[in-house]
């Protein structure tokens, strides 16, 4: 069985980094293959015998204006100990395992594309996980249907991401061979260049800009088997190409070789993560939509690469503005560049699970089923300490509905996304956050098909300049009921 799992980390040492000493540092995901657990693989078949004892909840009536959806999610009632183990990368998909075999799919027949398992939790931080089920979607309790879980370690998560990074796990793994730094290798080790001193509430504040080293790489996206996997090692994630998108990577055209001081280098305009680019503040690349098979190839354009990555260090580039000061650590390093045509990819991708059809101009939609987990009851009405039925469902619905409308988080007008701690409340602007409609649903520009090229030189694809809107796509919502009938194979 393969995983994935994601991990942000917000005390990690800094990318991008203020000296007033915050710090916006991009999720880090980590990538793991566990072995199969030794679940046997009997298929469920009739699912008609669910026990009395599920712990499971219908969500209450959810409705917006003239829109009424009743069951819209479900809460699973667990242990402290599941629950903790729901939330550790090595053990949740084991447990979540367990629950959605003898629980749901004895409860709800085999209708669902995706679970979304989200901890009902008020962690900032945790660990989001995919877990791939394709290739044993028996054990998980689904004869057919089944193509991936997702545990989220908290509701806002459903929002901020990784909700649109792990759906993409699903298609855009193991595709190129890419390499990265590891980020636990970076120290900053280089002597300040230069001090500023400025003043915080009358208080004067010295800061130091320092360049960061990292002593050692990794391998990401596409890697040997995984016995022969370095423990920082990191597959399924787009390393230092230009793929640009959920799964990380730089943007096309940010990445230019210099030669300074006698050296010659590749210099990144921008910070970026070899593995994620700001969780749902960003939408899905081209060649991520094309593998979900929710674009044609020629949108994909040709992709760069960087490998034999070696002397990689962050310049700490002065964005000092308007009294503010501030810098951004931007990757530097020595590599070999390999370019990738469409024609090579179409090649490398083979036959995809679900082609792009151009004649159908209608969004794809995906069953989900959203998931509470929690230990204890969730309230109905509206409680200040912790998220209540409308807060999960709001999200849920924003994030699958087949349009990008905020109207769900509309608080004073304004699109807010309600934080719950212990001791607080705070809305969060939530404004030009993507959900999957929006991440889906582009207009891409064309670029020119390479398999009729006889050019030697194939890295001089350029786009026709000619555009194609790509309809997108979405999750259904539906009126769960229990034994809601005969598997439907996709
Ligand atoms: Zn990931």
């Amino acid at each position: 069985m393969q995983m994935k799992r994601c991990r942000s980390r917000s005390g990690n040492p800094g990318y991008r980094r203020s000296p007033n000493g915050g710090t916006a540092i991009a999720a880090l995901c980590l990538s793991a293959i566990a072995a199969a657990n030794g679940l046997s693989a009997t298929p469920a078949s009739a699912q008609t015998s669910c026990p009395a004892d599920t712990g499971i909840t219908f969500s209450p009536d959810w409705t917006q204006g003239a829109t009424t959806i009743k069951n819209i999610m479900i809460s699973i009632n667990v242990t402290q100990e599941e629950f903790t183990k729901l939330g550790d990368p090595r053990s949740g998909p084991t447990a979540a395992r367990a629950l959605a075999r003898d629980r749901i799919y004895k409860c709800f027949g085999d209708n669902f594309d995706f679970i979304y398992f989200i901890l009902d939790s008020n962690r900032g931080g945790g660990t989001q996980v995919f877990s791939s089920t394709d290739r044993n979607r028996a054990s998980w309790g689904s004869a057919i249907r089944l193509q991936g879980v997702v545990i989220l370690p908290s509701r806002a998560h459903m929002v901020f991401g990784a909700t649109l990074h792990e759906l993409s796990h699903r298609w855009a793994n193991h595709f190129l061979e890419t390499e990265s730094w590891s980020p636990r290798s970076c120290a900053e080790i280089q002597t300040a260049r230069f001090v500023q001193h400025y003043k915080i509430k009358g208080e004067e504040k010295t800061f130091e800009r320092k360049d960061v080293t990292c002593s050692q790489t990794i391998r990401t996206g596409l890697i040997a088997p995984p016995a022969s996997r370095g423990p920082d090692d990191d597959p399924s994630h787009w390393g230092v190409s230009s793929v640009a998108g959920q799964l990380g990577g730089f943007a096309p055209g940010t990445v230019t070789k210099v030669t300074k001081n006698g050296k010659t280098y590749w210099e990144a305009s921008n910070f970026f993560a070899h593995n994620a680019a700001g969780g749902n503040r960003v939408p899905y690349a081209p060649l991520e939509l094309y593998l979900m098979g929710l674009a044609p190839l020629n949108v994909v354009p040709p992709v760069t690469v960087f490998t034999g990555l070696q002397d990689v260090w962050f310049e700490a580039v002065d964005t000092s503005a308007n009294g503010r000061v501030s810098w951004e650590l931007r990757p530097r390093f020595v590599a070999t560049r390999t370019v990738y045509t469409p024609r090579q990819l179409r090649e490398k991708a083979g036959p995809l699970p679900s082609a792009y059809d151009s004649d159908v101009n209608e969004p794809q939609m995906f069953r989900a089923l959203g998931v509470v987990v929690t230990t204890t009851d969730i309230p109905i009405a509206d409680d200040k300490s912790t998220y209540s039925w409308k807060d999960f469902q709001n999200a849920w619905y924003w994030f699958g509905m087949k349009s990008n409308d905020f109207s769900p988080f509309k608080i004073d007008g304004k699109a807010q996304l309600k934080r719950s701690y212990p001791e607080r409340e705070v809305l969060q602007d939530i404004t030009g956050i993507y959900n999957l409609y929006k991440a889906t649903k582009q207009t891409l520009e064309t670029y020119e098909d390479d398999a009729t090229t006889t050019s030697a030189d194939t890295t001089a694809i350029t786009p026709t300049g000619k555009t194609v809107s790509v309809p997108g796509a979405y999750f259904a919502m539906t009126d769960l009921t229990l034994d809601i009938g005969p598997a439907t194979a996709k």
